[in-house]
């Protein structure tokens, strides 16, 4: 089974892949995290997409789609892919349709998860994630149950993304608006495509998505 989800940054695609991807096996395929993953590391396509990256602004189709072709390749990912953050552009939805249809796969479900904007600005500038184990918090709706430790791993150490200021979320949800909402008739033309609502709880959005599956 193969999943595109799409949404505003902050809409909660990472959050609802990570759970599909433990309920299904499935394997989330992140561009925003694989490129932060080459950031982090200083390689040469790192060097080359960091101040992209860091200002918000979109890394160009051919970049992208080359890693996806490369790491649908992968074994792994034979069980189903969870595309999160991909695709963006509509070339890059053309280019992931002619990639499927090369690997005789094709994509089950396309889910948009459905947020206002005033919400997201709230929802982005106040998450940060544990430095060891990744697990996402929130200064206002999601604190560690014990101030300053990870719930998970006990760690002390919190990170932020570098693009969750509010001027970059604002530049974040305007490409949105420009370059990704038109992927959207691209899907609800091939008659995939389901808006949920992500102004719900978490385990909420989950719900709608296991009834759509199932
Ligand atoms: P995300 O974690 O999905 O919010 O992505 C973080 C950043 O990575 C974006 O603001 C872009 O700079 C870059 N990025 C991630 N996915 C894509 C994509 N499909 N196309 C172009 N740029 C991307």
């Amino acid at each position: 089974m193969n999943i595109i989800i799409l949404g505003v940054p902050g809409s909660g695609k990472g959050t609802q892949s990570k759970i599909l991807e433990k309920k299904f096996s499935l394997k989330q395929l992140s561009t925003g995290e694989m490129l932060r993953n080459e950031v982090t590391s200083g390689s040469a396509l790192g060097n080359r997409v960091r101040k992209r990256i860091h200002s918000g602004r979109l890394v160009s189709d051919e970049i992208i789609i080359n890693i996806i072709s490369k790491r649908l390749d992968e074994k792994k990912m034979s069980k189903g892919v969870i595309f999160d953050g991909f695709p963006r552009t509509v070339p890059q939805a053309e280019a992931l349709t002619d990639l499927l249809v090369e690997k005789s796969l094709f994509i089950d479900y396309v889910f948009e998860l459905i947020v206002d904007d005033d919400s997201i600005i709230e929802r982005v500038i106040g998450r940060y994630s544990c430095k060891e184990c990744g697990i996402g918090y929130h200064e206002k709706f999601e604190k560690p149950k014990l101030e300053g430790t990870c719930d998970k791993c006990g760690n002390h150490d919190f990170v932020r993304r570098n693009d969750d200021t509010e001027d970059t979320v604002r530049d974040r949800l305007k490409q949105y608006h420009h370059q990704t909402a038109p992927i959207i008739a691209y899907y609800s033309d091939a008659g995939l495509l389901t808006r949920v609502n992500g102004m719900t709880g978490i385990n909420e959005v989950t719900d709608k998505f296991n009834e759509i599956i199932q």
